[in-house]
Formats: C-alpha cells, structure tokens, sequence
C-alpha cells in the first residue's frame, strides 16, 4: 500500500512518543492502526482546517471526533474561555454556569428535567448506568453491537469505536462476573430484545443505546425500532437510555431524540457541549435523576464537575449554534456532500449513509442496518482510500468505523473541492 509520510517534524516527535506514550497516543484510534502508517502532528487548528507540525494543511472531517460543531477554534468560544479564564480556572464551590448550562440543556432538550456534570462521554455514561441500576435494583444492562459507550466496564462488551478498530471490542481486564451482566444483542433486530425481554424482563435495570450509531461507521435505526425498544422498557419497567454523546445537540437543538420523537428515560451528553473542552452531562426524569447523592443513595462526583471554563466553552458554542442556526446549515452542508457522493458512487460496490452533518462511506455493497454488515467493508480499500486522501490534503478519521462530521466552517466550496478529488480517487 502507497502510505501517506508524514514530514520530518511529526516524524521525529512519533519516535519521542512511542518511548513516552503507550503506543505512542493517548486514546487509541488515533495510533493509525486502523489504516496502517504513522500519525501526524497537529499544532493548530482553525475553521475546517489543521495544521500539521510540518506546516501541512488538510480539510478535517473529524472536528476533534465531533465537539468541533462550529469548526475549530470558533471566535465565540475562543472570548468566552479568555473571558471566564481571568477570573479563575476552577472553583470547587457551586458557579453561576453550571446553572446557566442546566438550563440550558433541559431548555433544547426536553426529556432532561435534571442534569449532572461531568468531566467526559464516558463519566457520563458510567454515572447513568449506575443511576438505573440503583433506580430500579436491577442489575442487568442491555447493549447493541458496535455501539461505544466510552470504556465503561460493563459496556466495553463487543463495542465499537477504537475497541472494534483494534479488534478488542471485549477488553481485558474486566471481570467476566461483571461481564456476565451485560447482554448484547445486535441492532435493528427487535426480535432478538423482545425474546430477551420474555426471558430476563424483571432482572433488566436498563436498555442503552446509541439511538443513531456513530462508532461502527454509521447505520441508522430503522422505522418503528426505536419506538418498539420505547415501549418493551415501558412494559417491563427498565429504563431506556439514549447515548446522545455523539448525536446530543448535533443532529439537533434536542438530538436524535428530537429528530426520531422518542422519550428516553435518562440522556448521556459530551463532545458538543463542551465546546472541545472536556465535558460530559447526563440527566432525564426528575423522579430517577433524585437518586444521586445527596438527594439519594446514588454516588457520583468529581473534582473538576461544572468547570467554568469548559461551560463557558460550551455555553458559547450552543448559543451560537442557536443564533445562526446551525442545524439548518448543517443539514444543506450534508445534503451537499451526499449528492456528490452518490453522483460519484452510481453503480460502485459502495454504501454510503448520512444524516444531518454525520456521514460515512462503506467499502462494501451494504445494506449496512447492523455491526454485522458493517463488517463485510473491505478495510484494506478503506486504507488506500485513507491515505490516497491525507495526500490531497483531505482528513477522514482514521478507521472505517468512524464517522465523518461535517460543520458550520466547512463551505460548499469546500466540500465541491474535497468531492471532486474524493470522486478522482474513487474512479
Ligand atoms: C465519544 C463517545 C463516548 C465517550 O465519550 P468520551 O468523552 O470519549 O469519554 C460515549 N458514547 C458515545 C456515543 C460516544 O460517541
């Protein structure tokens, strides 16, 4: 395979790494080991561009994995963090923010009528399901095939994201009698949770899901799934979770929840609520949110909870999605990238789906309705594809199950540019 090479700079600071670093990285998609060759460095960011260390320019469609909604280094947020920063980096103590950013999410997304922060997706998660096991004292957690939930224990259990990059969508070092919790099924099949449900209905606290699944590429829920997972976790008094960390105030002001009109019972936000600083939240029905501590007997915490950097971060971002309206803009920027990918894809073995501003493109006939059809993509394909662009000066996330993330900074332009090389190297 022709491998895209890095300049000299990234080059030598890969070497440093790889000493220093575990595998050289600190989250593990972005080793390349997906696609094979070394990674980049990147110093600077702005819009729908990076920088590499070597001065390189690309296009990005990662967005730092999706908070970067606005693109990168947006004004808005770069004020509002000067701003919040001179008066102090963290408190420890209750701040004006954290009640502005509470609002604010119960405001844009209607199912929240209370919220706890966090530090990450993953935190997020982790205090969720803990809250539903709690809430309903069930042990048992239901889970989809490919769907990340951040690495959480009990939801590292056949997962998707870097774990199904690497090939270890079960880690090790995590107790199989915790393990033995967690029931996977696969998604889009709603046989499979209805049989579940008749046989383990009253041990079963909560259903999580990806409600769009964004970490095994992207396939979306097909018509009446979501409402009849709804309603089996109605019937048998479990809790259904939506995972919006990835989908949360993306696809639109209120999420896939919005967008597919389903009422979970708790919500796992990150990535665009922070404004590419680290932040997570979670939050739902009053009733089971009164379970935290110190209304309740669920413990979760943290040092850096609320921080009014990453708030004020975040807050700039939302708001300024909400005056230009970005969702709309989103949406025509999508459509715009999808017409010129099926133009070019007619009559190729290829799928491609897209929603909103999340896109991606399959090596493989499809249809893709579940991690199993994912899998049949030709990931060699999907690697000379991924390195024959880095060469154009195009960044796709470095895996075919990832998803690309278009924002408001990319243009249609941009995106006419990025088709008609893309088109030439699919040819
Ligand atoms: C990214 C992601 C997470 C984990 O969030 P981190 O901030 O990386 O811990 C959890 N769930 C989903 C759906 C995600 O996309």
């Amino acid at each position: 395979m022709n491998l895209y090479l890095p300049g000299p700079i990234s080059s030598e600071l890969w070497k440093r790494a790889q000493k220093r670093l575990v595998g050289g990285i600190n989250s593990p998609v972005r080793a390349f080991r997906g696609v094979g060759g070394e990674p980049f460095f990147v110093n600077r960011a702005k819009g729908c561009k990076i920088w590499d260390v070597d001065g390189r320019e690309y296009v990005d469609f990662v967005g730092t994995w999706g908070p970067a909604i606005l693109g990168h280094a947006p004004q808005v947020v770069l004020d509002a963090v000067t701003e919040t920063a001179k008066h102090g980096t963290s408190f420890g103590i209750p701040n004006p923010l954290e009640v502005e950013m509470a609002e604010t999410i119960c405001r844009m997304v209607p199912s929240v009528e209370k919220v706890r922060m966090t530090n990450s997706g993953t935190e997020a998660v982790l205090g969720a399901i803990r809250l539903a096991r709690g809430f309903t004292g069930r042990d048992r957690i239901v889970k989809f095939e490919g769907c990340y939930h951040g690495h959480v224990d009990s939801l590292l259990v056949k997962a998707g994201s870097g774990a199904l990059t690497l090939g270890q969508p079960d880690s090790a070092g995590i107790p199989a009698a915790l393990a033995s919790l967690t029931s996977t099924l696969p998604f889009n099949d709603l046989p499979a949770l209805q049989a579940l449900f008749a046989e383990k209905g009253s041990e079963i606290s909560c259903v999580i899901l990806e409600p769009v699944p964004a970490n095994a590429g992207l396939y979306l829920p097909e018509a009446g799934y979501l409402e009849g997972i709804r309603k089996l976790c109605t019937d048998h008094g479990a809790l259904l979770i939506f995972d919006e960390v990835m989908t949360g105030f993306r696809l639109a002001p209120g999420g896939a929840q919005e967008v597919f009109g389903i009422t979970p019972d708790l919500t796992t936000l990150g990535k665009v609520i922070g404004g590419g600083l680290p932040v997570g939240a979670f939050g739902g029905r009053a009733d089971i949110m009164d379970h935290l501590a110190p209304l309740g007997p669920v413990y979760q915490a943290g040092t850096l909870s609320g921080n009014p950097l990453a708030l004020a971060a975040g807050l700039a971002q939302l708001k300024e999605m909400e005056r230009i309206n970005g969702w709309k803009l989103l949406d025509e920027l999508g459509a715009s990238i999808e017409s010129s990918f099926r133009e070019t894809l007619k009559g190729k073995p290829f799928t491609f789906h897209r929603i909103g501003s999340m896109f991606c493109l399959y090596f493989t006939e499809g249809p893709v309705l579940n991690l199993a059809d994912a899998r049949k993509s030709d990931t060699a394909a999907f690697a000379r594809f991924f390195h024959d662009a880095l060469r154009e000066g195009i960044y796709l996330a470095p895996s075919q199950f990832e998803a690309g993330f278009l924002s408001t900074a990319h243009t249609t332009g941009d995106l006419e540019t990025v088709a008609a090389k893309m088109a030439c190297l699919l040819n």
